[in-house]
């Protein structure tokens, strides 16, 4: 048997494989959501960064070199 601590909330969790933890390396879907919702933020937020809407219209061929 192992124990791991919630990656969220630090509550000790113990299993024997793997698979009795189904929301490892959490111990309920709220703090694996809560996490992966952070995550999300973090990776979202960009700073001053205006989206690139404008594509422009250049012909992309790839040359075959040789
Ligand atoms: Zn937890």
């Amino acid at each position: 048997m192992s124990i791991i601590e919630c990656r969220r909330c630090g509550k000790l969790l113990q299993y024997q494989q793997l698979k009795d933890l189904p929301f490892f390396p959490f111990c309920s879907k709220r703090c694996k959501l809560v996490d992966l919702g952070q995550w999300f933020n973090e990776e979202h937020r960009l700073p001053g960064e205006h989206a690139a809407d404008d594509k422009e219209d250049n012909d992309e061929t790839t040359a075959p070199r040789g």
